[in-house]
């Protein structure tokens, strides 16, 4: 089933055209892996998939979008698209407040009061982000007060949180170490049978190690799409 469909997408950084007639399926339940060179658009266009660009001074976008066929940039409110659409980015990047409340902070946005409500979903969500053991004898301290991985499966948590349907990665992996990065690359292997997932990564043999799908970018084009394989 397709999840996003793409169609004529352009966007341009004032007269820079940072993204050029992209046209895309991407899948559910699926992990869809960006490779490419620095600076292609790689990031630009994961942040189209969940409006974190077209409200940035100068930026302009041509072309549709849709998520489960609905176009997100005329159908939607930005906010609820990201509860939709999830984002993990490049630095691990916890909220200086403890580790339960990073968990807790969008379910309390989206209204969620009860002490038992809240435990049970931070319990779920750090659990599914395979980091629960590490941290619940320390769920008072500091997500800042622990290594750079941990931090990230944090970050991970924080967004499963929200139960979005989506997972946009930004690198995620870059700013870590390899055995922490082979615990991000096995969970979201993991997380792809109930998200999709869509990664951005210069790492061929990432690439080729978890996702189903790879799109190839080169200055601001997809010049190739299709199985990893
Ligand atoms: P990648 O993720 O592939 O490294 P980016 O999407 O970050 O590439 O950047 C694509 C191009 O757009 C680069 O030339 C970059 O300098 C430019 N760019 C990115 N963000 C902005 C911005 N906010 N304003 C102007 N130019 C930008
Ligand atoms: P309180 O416990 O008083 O309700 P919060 O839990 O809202 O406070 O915030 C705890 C700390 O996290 C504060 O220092 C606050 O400034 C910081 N903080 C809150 N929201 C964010 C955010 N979105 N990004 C970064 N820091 C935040």
């Amino acid at each position: 089933k397709v999840k996003f469909t793409v169609r004529d997408l352009d966007l341009f950084y004032g007269n820079f055209q940072a993204l050029k007639n992209i046209n895309m399926n991407i899948e559910q339940g699926k992990i869809t892996a960006f490779i490419g060179p620095s600076g292609c658009g790689k990031s630009t266009f994961l942040k189209t998939l969940n409006r974190m660009n077209d409200l940035v001074e100068g930026v302009k976008i041509n072309g549709e979008v849709t998520l489960d066929g609905v176009d997100i940039y005329k159908d939607f409110d930005a906010i609820m698209l990201r509860s939709r659409v999830g984002m993990v980015f490049q630095q691990p990047n916890p909220f200086p407040m403890s580790i339960y409340d990073n968990v807790a902070y969008g379910p309390r946005i989206h209204g969620v009061k009860k002490k038992s409500a809240l435990d049970e979903i931070v319990e779920k969500s750090l659990r599914q982000a395979a980091i629960w053991d590490e941290v619940k004898d320390k769920l008072k301290k500091s997500a800042l007060a622990v290594s750079g991985g941990q931090q990230q499966r944090i970050c991970i948590a924080r967004t499963l949180a929200i139960e979005p349907e989506v997972i946009l990665m930004d690198e995620p992996t870059s700013a870590l170490d390899p055995i922490s990065t082979i615990k991000i690359e096995d969970l979201a292997s993991e997380l792809k049978k109930n998200y999709t997932i869509i990664i951005v990564t210069h790492n061929m043999q990432q690439a080729g190690r978890i996702s189903d799908k790879t799109a190839f970018f080169l200055t601001g084009e997809v010049i190739e799409y299709g199985d990893t394989e």
